[in-house]
């Protein structure tokens, strides 16, 4: 890697930044229009206090006059939108370099890309240099907060907390767990997985705004001792995650069945290692049975939703209509490398059409549950933050919550802003966005109040 994007933070907090600000308050379910669920100001402002995290958002004059701001501690971003930063709940940092990569299907693409890409990460100079492009490239793309997979080694994990930590940012990340079923350089050992993660927990668990997942890659990659080992670490520190894949492809759970003959389904596997509950995020989720959406709903663990991944190795499509009805906690997943964009707005395109689809080869009469954009915009934001435990700190606008936060140019190329002079509401804007925009309509990136800066190093 010949030039790699590095990036820094501008030394003095925003006091206050006016443009139109919108944000979900709750779920707005499947309606179309649903105003009690979200706040919008077409001349809004944001205050935020001297610690980065936000005093008030509203309407221009009012907060104006009650916190007597003056012009000069006002940047104007009249014409933009300001939303809360973008949360993708599933992504491979040491995937970043192939993704795109042609013809495979899960357990073919992971052998012949994914784990000779990820057996690169024991150096941990490659690792910084590839953690920098990688949370530049999130940034970019208006994405502040993610919950990432490192690779096998322990280096992977200290690159990228290092280089999230410079950043001051908000993410949750961990080693990933495999003893058995990869290339014998990115094996793991129950007892090497124990130490690596106790050291990586006490290092950074909770250090500034970073967070620690246990991070077995699935149980066809870990033996029934190392998922005991993960499950005793879940539950020996306070408000770890724990993120793994399940029901991504048909192959991966007949292989998954054959491994754990005795479990009652694939999410049981991990279930029975106490590996479901809150804070526990399960990428995909393609192919459950009810049991399993009903386990997942009864234990308030997560999924992530990850469109551009699941149609790009043809795994499947998603069924939100189950997973809205059964009220089960829900976030949106690039799952790069396998997903194609690190755009949330690609991310929420996708996932339009794979509920559309859906619903087409599914032939399900009544009941029609599409993805509205005020969904969408929930998923990638307040909705992922509750999958996350997050909504306390991250996700809206209310007074209190941490100050990362983004500004769209809603016409930002040629198609945008011809398409929306031909909008009439906030619905519809919304819609042109998530199906047209990418990462040029991000103007600007806040991180608890600081500008983020792109740059070269
Ligand atoms: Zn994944």
């Amino acid at each position: 890697m010949q030039t790699v994007s590095g990036s820094e933070l501008s030394h003095s907090t925003a006091r206050a930044v006016r443009g139109s600000v919108f944000f979900l308050t709750d779920d707005p379910g499947i309606e179309p229009d649903p105003l009690d669920y979200y706040e919008f100001y077409d001349d809004g402002i944001l205050v935020l206090g001297d610690d980065g995290h936000i005093l008030d958002a509203g309407d221009y004059n009012q907060i104006v006059a009650k916190y007597r701001l003056s012009v000069s501690e006002i940047t104007d971003f009249r014409g933009r939108f300001i939303l809360p930063g973008f949360i993708d709940t599933h992504i491979h940092y040491p995937q970043a370099e192939i993704i795109a990569a042609y013809g495979e299907q899960l357990v073919h693409w992971l052998e012949k890309y994914a784990y000779p890409a990820e057996s690169r990460y024991a150096d941990i100079v490659y690792a910084r240099t590839v953690s920098r492009f990688f949370l530049s490239e999130l940034l970019r793309n208006g994405v502040t907060t993610a919950l990432i997979f490192g690779s096998a080694h322990k280096a992977s994990i200290d690159a990228l907390f290092t280089e999230a930590d410079k950043l001051n940012l908000r993410i949750i990340a961990g080693k990933v767990m495999m003893d058995r079923n990869a290339p014998d350089n990115l094996l793991d050992t129950p007892e090497t997985a124990k130490a690596d993660n106790e050291a990586l927990i006490a290092a950074w668990h909770k250090k500034n705004r970073i967070q620690y997942a246990i991070t077995p890659r699935f149980a066809i990659t870990s033996s029934t001792e190392q998922l005991s080992i993960a499950g005793q670490l879940y539950h020996a520190h306070d408000d770890l995650y724990l993120q793994t894949h399940v029901a991504e492809n048909l192959n991966e759970i007949s292989l998954a069945k054959k491994l754990y003959p005795t479990a009652k389904s694939y999410l049981h596997v991990y279930a029975n290692f106490g590996l479901v509950g809150p804070r526990s995020i399960f990428a995909h989720g393609i192919h459950l049975t009810e049991d399993e959406f009903d386990l997942l709903a009864e234990k308030k663990a997560a999924l992530s939703f990850c469109p551009t991944s699941n149609l790009f190795l043809g795994s499947g499509l998603f069924n939100f209509n189950k997973v809205h009805q059964k009220n089960i906690l829900l976030g949106l997943g690039s799952d790069v490398g396998a997903g194609t964009s690190f755009s949330m707005f690609q991310t929420m395109n996708e996932a339009y059409k794979v509920v559309q689809l859906h619903q087409t080869i599914n032939q399900q009469s009544g009941n029609k549950a599409l993805l509205t954009p005020f969904k969408a915009f929930y998923l990638a934001t307040l909705g992922a933050a509750r999958a996350l435990y997050l909504d306390n700190k991250l996700g809206s606008f209310l007074p209190g919550k941490e100050g990362d936060f983004i500004v769209l140019n809603p016409e930002a190329t040629p198609i945008l802003k011809f398409r929306m002079l031909n909008t009439q509401s906030l619905a519809e804007r919304l819609f042109v966005l998530m199906m047209l925009a990418d990462d040029r309509s991000i103007e600007s990136v806040y991180i608890m109040g600081r500008r983020w800066h792109e740059g070269n190093i």
